[in-house]
């Protein structure tokens, strides 16, 4: 029986990091792989994590279940970040549970959206390719509308014909800021113009928020998410921890329920803990015990905010350098100052792709995206004239 299972081909960005690592060449960089990199090239542990992990090691004495929800201490400590205001629950009506990482949390938000009636997801692409995965894996259809227009900034006509077309039981996948891949955001006026959109539409929105604190401030990168809380009557939230926090690989999310009111929220998450249940059971605790016992401790949760501002004013740099070096051969860099988060996608076609790693090795994906924070002002002037090598 198992024979006829075939060979499906490997992650290509995976495959990526093994042939930058084969690479010999000293000054190769790599643009691949979606982890933040100090002005080094490292991804350190951030110090507010290992203070709390140090906290939690002595201090812990039991690692007896939890159950499906997780550790509720930490998805509640990170509401006030992520919805604000006074009463960041809204009287009950917001509620969440622990997930294994922000893909946990997408899986969870587009599996008990079906389980509610929703057949159809629209989504802006080019897009994070786990989210068509996991719609696919979900037996969701996908409904993909243009999300870049041309001048580098979001389409929001094909947003919004998406969403006036949309039928009835439809849902809509968004980015809540640092858009993977392609680094374009909704500004507040256009979340503004979108919410309308959603009110007058009745489209449920899924909220994708992987990025909190990278782009312009967590407050700044969290106005999408509140505007949809504070208007409308239902949503649903995906938060990862796993790039705020630096803790990829401990597999740290949230996935948050909004709807009419606190029983609802309740019946709803209710659902959420059977399909996790049927999944992954519970999800792994340390990185969320981590993070709860950072937000518990103001100083803590004091040194998170200062490292989270350091990686962002990196980031920032970054895409200030690039957008001051113009044109690099045919690609227009300025649009990539005004876009936010890691990600920026860049126009070259595959022999292009293929050029600037074998010619002056720099690795970036198929699709043409690249990790801005892989850049450092020791090789951003490389990276550029490579680009106007291969481009020009
Ligand atoms: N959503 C988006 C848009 C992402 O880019 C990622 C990570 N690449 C995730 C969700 C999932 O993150 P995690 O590693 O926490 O599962």
């Amino acid at each position: 029986m198992l024979d006829t299972l075939t060979q499906q081909p490997p992650d290509a960005l995976l495959a990526l990091i093994k042939l930058y690592d084969a690479d010999p060449r000293p000054a190769k960089i790599d643009l691949g792989v979606g982890v933040y990199r100090t002005a080094d090239g490292g991804t350190p542990v951030f110090a507010c994590i290992k203070a709390a992990e140090a906290k939690l090691v002595a201090e812990q004495d039991t690692k007896a279940y939890l159950g499906p929800e997780g550790d509720m201490g930490f998805v509640h400590a990170l509401m006030p970040h992520i919805f604000g205001g006074e009463d960041p629950s809204q009287g009950g009506r917001i509620d969440g549970m622990q997930t294994p990482g922000g893909t946990g949390a997408v899986r969870l938000a587009v599996a008990l959206a079906k389980k509610a009636g929703v057949a159809r997801v629209l989504m802006g692409t080019p897009s994070w390719p786990n989210h068509a995965q996991i719609m696919a894996d979900t037996g969701v259809e996908l409904v993909a509308f243009n999300h870049a227009a041309a001048d580098g900034s979001a389409d929001l006509d094909a947003l919004a014909a998406a969403l006036k077309a949309a039928q009835p039981g439809d849902a809509v996948l968004l980015h809540g800021c640092c858009h993977n891949p392609t680094g374009i955001d909704y500004t507040p006026a256009q979340w503004d113009a979108i919410v309308d959109l959603l009110a007058e539409t009745g489209v449920l929105p899924i909220i994708d928020l992987a990025y909190q604190g990278l782009g312009a401030g967590m407050d700044e990168d969290a106005y999408g998410t509140r505007a949809v809380v504070a208007r409308l009557p239902q949503a649903l939230i995906a938060y990862s921890c796993d790039k705020n926090f630096g803790l990829y690989r401990d597999r740290v999310g949230a996935f948050y329920v909004f709807t009419r009111d606190a029983a609802q929220t309740q019946a709803a998450l209710s659902n959420g803990h059977a399909l996790a249940r049927a999944n992954w059971s519970m999800p792994p605790d340390h990185g969320a015990a981590a993070v709860r016992m950072v937000l518990e401790d103001a100083a803590l949760t004091a040194n998170w905010l200062e490292e989270l501002a350091s990686m962002r004013a990196r980031i920032r740099q970054v895409r200030d350098t690039l957008a001051a070096s113009g044109m690099a051969g045919t690609v227009n860099l300025v649009p990539l100052g005004q876009q936010q988060g890691m990600f920026a996608m860049l126009p070259l076609d595959k022999e292009q792709i293929a050029a600037i790693r074998a010619d002056h090795a720099v690795y970036m994906a198929g699709s043409g995206r690249i990790n801005i924070a892989g850049l450092t002002t020791d090789n951003i002037g490389t990276f550029v004239s490579a680009l106007a090598a291969v481009s020009g």
